[in-house]
């Protein structure tokens, strides 16, 4: 406020949306060494975290009070709980628990003009407007999250973790809606194609089967009777559709290998081309067919390598398209890709992001999703909380967003960004 500039929060930057990514000369506000777990009621179940907090050091430190916390993205061991905060993260355990705004109670937030203030809080139903609602998933667009609070999970009592294969994506897409109409709904839910699985397998040797389509990955808990029954259920649907194999692993080593597979699905493309663009977009369960069909028929039509690595059970696809960055032209062809899946999920009933936000990437597909007038009540919300637009600017809502703006934006206080 003092230097009356611009600023970016910034966590581990393993944002996938740009949205720590400075534009123009904002100040970076690293958190990383805002780090210490402040306090933990096992009682309450509730942990007051600063925001450059790992993830997965969250979870590690209160394993032995039986304890987790849910949302677990792929990144785990590397983000931040700030930045989980602030893109809403979600992760392969989110489908039935919820994503981050699920187990964020109250956010201890400094305002772009410096004043501190908290949003929502530990008691249930907090009158008034939901401003902790706002401020997660708002990607450093109004203000820096200094202390969360966040809720802690039980750990559960039984875990099954199943493996199923196919020799078609349609029959794993049936065996996903199957699961889901017959009221099951797993810890987690999913789905690998068949060049991701070589790719994961070859990396991780977790024995996923080379030759097929798709894969499953299926994680039920609860109690050992509910989830006995659920197991015995998730596998008579699987062959119902069509599945080659149910497998269930047998110990805690079998199912940590299974999910190191998935989890190092990313980290696997490093063998096929050194370059990958990861998407994320939400399309309804019952569309997931149509549209990765449509992903296929639009990457082969600019000659790319596409796999899909997803979280099945909510419609969150992660088309990756892997490419090496030195062949001339590529970029565009990438690019031109994104933009037709994109549009694709949208056309299907989708919507932008599932999980990493908007930041830069997706501020101009906003559009697509958003009239004027959603966007101009989008862009009034921010500046109550930052009318300067100091906080992050250019990103998340495209220029112009405010009725009246459209005509081109004013610069912001230190003359580098522009206001939205
Ligand atoms: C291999 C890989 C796998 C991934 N898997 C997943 C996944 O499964 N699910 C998922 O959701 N994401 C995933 N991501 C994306 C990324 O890890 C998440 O978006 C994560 O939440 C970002 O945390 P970070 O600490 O790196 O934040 P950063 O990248 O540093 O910042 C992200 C955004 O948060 C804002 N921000 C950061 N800290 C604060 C703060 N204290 N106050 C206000 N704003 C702040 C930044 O301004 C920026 O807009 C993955 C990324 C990689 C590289």
């Amino acid at each position: 406020m003092r230097h009356d500039r611009s600023f970016v929060a910034r966590g581990s930057g393993t944002g996938l949306a740009g949205g720590a990514t400075p534009l123009g000369r904002p100040i970076l506000i690293v958190t990383t060494h805002l780090n210490r777990i402040v306090d933990v009621d096992a009682d309450a179940r509730v942990a007051w975290v600063e925001p450059g907090v790992l993830n997965l050091d969250l979870s590690r430190a209160i394993r032995h009070l039986g304890l987790h916390y849910a949302p677990d993205p792929s990144s785990q061991a590397a983000c931040t709980i700030g930045g989980n905060v602030a893109t809403n993260a979600g992760g392969p355990h989110c489908l039935a628990s919820g994503v981050t705004a699920a187990h964020v109670l109250a956010i201890d937030v400094v305002l772009p003009d410096g004043t501190e203030v908290r949003v929502g809080g530990l008691e249930p139903d907090q009158p008034g407007y939901d401003l902790r609602g706002c401020f997660v998933g708002s990607e450093g667009t109004m203000g820096i999250a200094t202390r969360v609070a966040v809720r802690l999970t039980p750990n559960p009592r039984a875990i099954r973790t199943l493996l199923l294969d196919f020799s078609s994506i349609d029959d794993a897409a049936a065996t996903v809606s199957g699961i889901i109409a017959a009221g099951v709904i797993p810890a987690a839910l999913e789905m690998m194609d068949a060049e991701i699985t070589r790719a994961v397998e070859e990396f991780v040797g977790a024995g996923f089967p080379r030759d097929a389509a798709a894969v499953l990955l299926v994680e039920l808990d609860g109690l050992e009777a509910g989830v006995a029954a659920e197991v015995d259920e998730v596998s008579r649907i699987g062959r119902a559709s069509g599945a080659r194999t149910v497998r269930i692993a047998a110990d805690d080593a079998e199912r940590a290998l299974l999910w190191k597979g998935r989890k190092s699905a990313f980290g696997a493309i490093a063998r096929i081309a050194p370059d990958y663009y990861l998407h994320d977009a939400v399309v309804p369960r019952t569309r997931l067919v149509d549209v990765l069909r449509r992903v296929a028929e639009v990457c082969a039509g600019q000659r790319l390598t596409v796999m899909n690595v997803f979280h099945a059970g909510d419609g969150n696809l992660h088309p990756l398209i892997a490419f090496d960055a030195r062949e001339p032209g590529i970029w565009a062809r990438v690019r031109d890709a994104g933009d037709e899946i994109l549009r694709a999920c949208v056309e299907a009933g989708g919507v932008l992001s599932g999980e990493h936000g908007i930041g830069i990437e997706k501020r101009d597909a906003m559009s697509l999703v958003f009239g004027p007038d959603d966007l101009d009540a989008q862009a009034r919300l921010r500046d109550a909380f930052d009318p300067a637009g100091r906080a992050n600017p250019d990103k998340v809502l495209p220029r112009g967003s405010r009725c009246g703006e459209l005509g081109g934006a004013p610069p912001s206080a230190d003359g580098e960004g522009t206001w939205i």
